[in-house]
């Protein structure tokens, strides 16, 4: 098999972390994990975590920016954005269960506490979970810049207070009046 990135480089076979089998392309350092091999390991180690203390810069992680064809099946693969606060993505051919790493990308999953839940990423409430949280971060920021950081922290406070409130039905109505010292609304 071929690495998908360099295309003409063979990958060859290595344990990941000295835990499941995984293929290794020399040249870009990617890899190759089959999600079968992940799960199995997974199941027969439930307790194991992987140390999150990693060593890697940001700007030292690759990340394929165009899509990559399957080294199995040479179809186009899908990428699955790992996490909401950072843009990388993996690669995923689902004819063969394949997941492909550039570069970095498993001591990334390791830094973020996610590289022992690698399988969940592939699926739709993992994906769910992060384009949630993304609208939430782009709502925060819109809201950021039209209010200031200072008054948007303000009102977020005061939100905060009202809605742990008991009165907060109460507090709303007051806040919200045209008049509170008036009987017409
Ligand atoms: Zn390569």
């Amino acid at each position: 098999m071929k690495c998908p990135k360099c295309k003409d480089s063979a990958l060859h076979a290595k344990q990941m972390d000295e835990q499941f089998a995984a293929q290794e392309c020399e040249r870009c350092g990617g890899d190759w994990i089959l999600v079968e091999d992940f799960v199995q390991w997974r199941e027969n180690n439930p307790g194991f975590e992987f140390a999150k203390n990693v060593d890697v810069e940001e700007d030292e992680i690759l990340d394929s920016q165009n899509a990559l064809l399957c080294p199995r099946t040479g179809t186009f693969m899908r990428k699955f954005r790992i996490a909401a606060q950072n843009a990388h993505r993996l690669d995923y051919s689902a004819a063969v269960g394949g997941i492909w790493l550039d570069n970095g990308e498993w001591e990334l999953l390791k830094k973020e506490g996610i590289a022992g839940q690698l399988n969940e990423i592939l699926t739709n409430k993992w994906q769910q979970a992060v384009r949630e949280s993304m609208s939430k971060e782009q709502f925060a920021l819109i809201y950021s810049r039209k209010f200031g950081e200072t008054d948007y922290q303000k009102v977020r406070d005061i939100r905060g207070w009202i809605d742990s409130h008991p009165a907060k039905a109460d507090l709303r109505a007051y806040l919200f009046a045209e008049d509170p010292y008036s009987a017409e609304r």
